[in-house]
């Protein structure tokens, strides 16, 4: 039986466990995936500390059976923060290279992030897209290189403002997810972690409502069970990412289904940051 949130409107499930109960949970979906995405952010390695040290803080007391945790620093903090555990989380790289190594100016490889400790790789997110010229073709050549490197892509798809008013999210979705996954194989694609990103709610303070990312979400899914079947759809992790905070993450878990989030501003500051987590605990 579904309880009322204190927090907000939308209902929570009642927690066994680490399982929740619902009639289509499966064990892939069991951990709500929350994943900070740092960007070009903070300026200096002692604010990148205080921040990761902050986070620990707060969540010390957590179990961690519920929720993983992702921590995206910029490349150059990585090394820092992997050594300033014991982790209870995980690291990911903001974006990589698709070649292992060579004369690449500039670019760090997949390879590297993993034997830095990272596990997950941010792909395709819309900044890159759009300041980086970043187009289908080259994310589809970097999920390939995650996924060769045993790292798990979190591959970041969503239609801009124009798109949205045009009625063309379906179509953006559907060719950024074809493209993007062009010639990944069936036991690869159960590396991949998809994020819906709408582009206007990225860093705008508009989020989308959840019944709107519950309707991309299902949506992404029928594209997927087409691409390869029906239980792959069923239990690859869809995330929600778009101005997320501690008043509105909820819903997109247990009202829109999702299971994740991957949250931009809010995780710069430690108290949201971790009351947003506390939402799933
Ligand atoms: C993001 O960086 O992927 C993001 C969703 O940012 P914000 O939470 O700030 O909208």
């Amino acid at each position: 039986m579904p309880h009322i949130n204190p927090r907000g409107v939308y209902p929570v499930y009642l927690l066994c466990g680490a399982r929740i109960i619902r009639g289509e949970e499966n064990e892939f979906m069991k951990k709500t995936l929350i994943i900070a995405n740092w960007k070009c952010n903070p300026t200096t390695l002692i604010e990148a500390k205080q921040l990761f040290n902050s986070v620990k803080r707060g969540l010390r007391n957590i179990k961690d059976k519920n929720v993983e945790i992702v921590i995206c620093p910029p490349f150059i903090y990585i090394a820092a923060i992997s050594l300033n555990g014991p982790l209870n989380f995980k690291l990911a790289g903001q974006d990589s290279f698709w070649e292992e190594n060579g004369a690449f100016t500039g670019e760090i490889s997949s390879t590297m992030l993993r034997n830095m400790g990272c596990q997950y790789v941010i792909l395709g997110h819309s900044e890159r897209r759009k300041y980086f010229k970043e187009t289908d073709e080259m994310i589809n050549r970097k999920v390939k290189s995650v996924i060769l490197a045993r790292l798990n892509p979190i591959f970041c798809i969503g239609e801009n403002w124009d798109e949205r008013k045009e009625n063309l999210t379906q179509k953006v979705l559907r060719a950024q997810v074809e493209k993007g996954l062009k010639g990944i194989a069936k036991k690869e694609i159960k590396k991949v972690i998809i994020a819906y990103e709408p582009v206007w709610a990225i860093g705008t303070g508009k989020a989308c409502s959840p019944e709107e990312a519950e309707k991309s979400g299902n949506f992404i899914r029928k594209i997927i069970s087409r691409l390869y079947n029906q239980k792959i759809a069923k239990n690859i992790k869809i995330l929600y990412g778009g101005s997320v905070n501690s008043q509105n993450a909820a819903g997109y878990i247990f009202g829109a289904k999702l299971q994740g989030l991957l949250v931009g501003g809010a995780s710069l500051d430690a108290s949201e940051f971790t009351r947003i987590i506390k939402n799933f605990n």
